[in-house]
């Protein structure tokens, strides 16, 4: 089950945490659409609202009113496919014999199924197929036996895959991130408490301060009272393998993620796209709104070189339709397209476009907006993509199609460009992302772009030595 989702935990002095998490939630709406929901302790007692829909719709006034308490945790979850039981909404909490439980999982662990028949085993019951609720299990596990601390690292030892974690036991707050730092976590410091949350952009909505990004393999415990913060480095690892797609794709381009604008990155991507595969056309334009950040530092490089071509809006979008794949089916994903994207006449009519998105995935948007394109004039369109193609399944945590699904496994990037309809299609090289990002290789996951992963996937190829879950501990005993 891919779990792409947001996550966000806040402690305060006096105020309730239900609204600020809230706000936080509709600030990182984008990392997922199916699901919403928010926990909260108010020192006696845990209070949760979770349900199906969008932030705006899940809560209701009075629903925030009746989550009492200065310390909670959100979620927004990401479609899947096939649907979603409502036992898989979020956040996910458990009462046991020593405390309350509240869980926030954004991310893919790839041993769930080991995981979850060992503690069946014990006598363990579960209620959905979900890796969140092992984790729970888990750690409620580790909780009878150890302080908190102890029992997250002894929980951690167990987890393979990535996870970012907000966790509420009883009133305490925590944020874990995992030893790899795959999905991003960051802490922020408000006026009368503190917030950790998937992206920073969440922490500016409540008119916070990024502190900084919370390290792979670290636990941040968020004091009660809203006073401050403790850090538990858990496990360090040689290297990370942070998501190089959250820049390209997932993450809102006015977050700051691991010590990077991602805004900059994705118009350094454009820039390093018109170096690389710059060709003059008439107009150059965004497929809005994934493209827009590649694109302008695509104008303004090609502009630099002297290159007689205008940066213009040549596609509208309808805003009130959700991304293209909330619509599980093919033929829906096909129609969402036009729905949503509507070509300028004007700008296109008799003219060579040069078009620019982050990604090709299925290959069904640039088809379609190819063909809309050229029924709307175009004399000719090509296709400039600031990543590399993905050739490979992500296990990590973004959905992002089967093998078969992918228009770039198998094919060359000739064949890919024929089959949507481009006059040429280019895409950039692994080192151009890795140079944006200011990154060594290894530090990042590029699983998707390369086949390799930096975990250990069953039938899949690894780009490393696989350092395995609990293996050296930082401090065995801190
Ligand atoms: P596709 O139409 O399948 O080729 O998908 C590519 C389009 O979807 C691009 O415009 C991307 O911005 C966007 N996209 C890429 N990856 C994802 C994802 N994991 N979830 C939703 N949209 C995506």
């Amino acid at each position: 089950m891919h779990e792409k989702c947001g996550v966000v935990g806040i402690s305060l002095a006096d105020r309730d945490a239900a609204r600020p998490l809230y706000y936080s939630l509709y600030a990182l709406q984008h990392r997922g659409q199916e699901a919403a929901g928010v926990v909260t302790h108010d020192g006696f007692q845990q209070h949760d609202h979770v349900e199906t829909g969008l932030v705006g719709d899940v809560f209701d006034p009075e629903d925030i009113d009746a989550l009492k308490g200065t310390n909670g945790i959100g979620h927004v979850r990401y479609p899947t496919e096939g649907g979603l039981g409502a036992s898989c909404a979020q956040p996910f909490s458990v009462s046991f014999k020593s405390g309350s439980l509240g869980l926030a999982h954004n991310g893919n662990l790839v041993n769930t199924d080991s995981l979850r028949e060992e503690l069946a085993t014990l006598g363990h019951a579960f209620t959905s197929d979900g890796d969140t609720e092992v984790i729970a299990h888990e750690l409620a596990r580790n909780l009878l036996e150890q302080d908190l601390v102890r029992a997250v690292k002894s929980t951690m030892g167990r987890l393979h895959g990535s996870y970012s974690l907000t966790i509420m036991h009883d009133e305490t707050v925590l944020g874990v991130r995992d030893p790899q730092g795959n999905r991003p976590l960051c802490l922020g410091e408000l006026e009368d408490g503190y917030v950790i949350a998937s992206e920073s952009a969440a922490i500016d909505t409540l008119d916070g301060d990024l502190v900084r990004d919370v390290e792979p393999g670290e636990l941040v415990v968020l004091h009660p009272d809203g006073s401050g913060f403790d850090s538990y480095q858990l496990f360090d690892r040689e290297h990370s393998a942070h998501c190089f797609f959250e820049h390209v794709y997932f993450a809102r381009p006015d977050s700051q993620m691991d010590g990077d604008l991602v805004y900059e990155v994705r118009r350094e991507l454009g820039r390093q796209l018109w170096a690389e595969s710059g060709i003059e056309t008439d107009v150059v334009m965004p497929v809005p709104d994934s493209g827009r950040s590649f694109a302008s530092g695509y104008a303004e490089a090609a502009g630099e070189d002297g290159a007689d071509t205008e940066f213009a809006e040549g596609l509208m979008k309808n805003r009130y339709v959700g991304r293209t794949f909330i619509m599980p089916t093919q033929d829906e994903r096909e129609r969402a397209v036009r729905l949503k994207l509507n070509p300028i006449r004007d700008t296109v009519e008799g003219r060579t476009v040069t078009l620019i998105d982050d990604s090709v995935v299925r290959g069904t948007t640039s088809t379609q907006l190819i063909e809309l394109l050229r029924e709307a004039g175009a004399e000719e369109v090509h296709l400039r993509i600031g990543s590399p193609p993905i050739v490979a399944p992500c296990y990590l945590g973004i959905d992002m199609a089967s093998r078969e699904e992918l228009i770039a496994a198998g094919r060359s990037v000739e064949e890919i460009g024929e089959r949507i309809g481009a006059d040429s299609l280019s895409y950039l090289p692994v080192e151009a992302v890795t140079e944006a990002l200011d990154s060594d290789r290894e530090d990042l996951c590029l699983g998707c772009v390369t086949g390799a992963y930096p975990y250990d996937i069953e039938g899949e190829k690894r780009d490393r030595e696989i350092e395995r879950p609990g293996s050296e501990p930082a401090s065995a005993d801190d």
